[in-house]
């Protein structure tokens, strides 16, 4: 039983395989009582890759899962690790829903007067990845933030990437309407509860352009201070959306999980 049995929402994004993660059939059973129908899980590197798979398997239709290479770390800079994760995608091409999380370094670059210079060096791992999502037909899931945001859209455009999600997005509104009008996705975290920033993002987008996520186990401010992230916050997110666009909370669900089996083609 759920407490409202039609909202179906989807956590478009979590790191499923943190070893915060310990109860994973009460996070399942919480999730699914507070109306989740779905997770991706996604990978961060090799390691988290290839449990990810081993969690898709044994929780099928409810578990889907996006493997990658996180661009903050200094790994995603090795050609050797680059080539490790593309070879995976190609191996579990039929267990995956997308490619992620991948995309450009923002939060690690110390030097800010060499940021350019430091965006170039990472852009060989990014474009080795989109050059694959486009051979292999999948959606990617981008961490770019801010600044790294413009770059990355102009890769997306490079590699004809028809269908991608910038996951957590922080970007001038600029940016974020030609990520709009090129057809991607943006995705909102329980940050919408508590940040200015965030409600005045999604009073910019569209419905047809919103994902909700929890990037879990990242933690929250306010209210979910002191909490472990878990797929449940997704109805917190969707409650505060309804409230900023005016609408009802059946309406986000059903609009943003519609988006998510749109981008990545699940079969639920
Ligand atoms: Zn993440």
């Amino acid at each position: 039983m759920t407490r409202e049995s039609q909202t179906k929402l989807i956590d478009t994004h979590i790191h499923l395989a943190s070893p915060k993660y310990i109860d994973l059939s009460g996070l399942f059973r919480r999730a699914k009582y507070n109306g989740v129908i779905a997770i991706i899980a996604t990978g961060t590197g090799l390691e988290e890759n290839q449990k990810i798979i081993v969690l898709e398997k044994s929780y099928k239709n409810f578990v889907h899962c996006a493997i990658g290479l996180h661009p903050e770390s200094h790994n995603y800079l090795s050609k050797d690790n680059v080539s490790k994760v593309t070879h995976n995608i190609v191996k579990w091409r039929d267990s995956i829903v997308a490619i992620g999380e991948v995309g450009l370094p923002y939060y690690s670059i110390r030097d800010r007067d060499n940021f350019d210079y430091e965006i170039e060096k990472a852009l060989p791992s990014l474009n080795a990845f989109l050059a694959l999502a486009e051979k292999e037909q999948l959606p990617v899931i981008l961490h770019a933030p801010h600044k790294s945001a413009e770059r990355a859209l102009q890769s997306l455009k490079k590699y004809n990437i028809e269908k991608a999600v910038f996951h957590w997005h922080k970007s001038p509104l600029k940016i974020t309407r030609e990520i709009i009008n090129n057809g991607f996705y943006i995705s909102v975290t329980p940050e919408i509860v508590y940040e200015e920033r965030d409600k005045t993002l999604v009073k910019n987008v569209p419905l047809s352009n919103l994902l909700l996520e929890t990037d879990g186990p990242w933690s929250y401010e306010h209210e979910f201070s002191g909490k472990l992230t878990e797929p449940y916050f997704i109805r917190r997110i969707a409650e505060e959306i309804a409230k900023i666009k005016g609408v009802s909370l059946l309406d986000i669900a059903e609009k943003t999980t519609e988006n998510a089996i749109k981008l990545f083609g699940l079969k639920i």
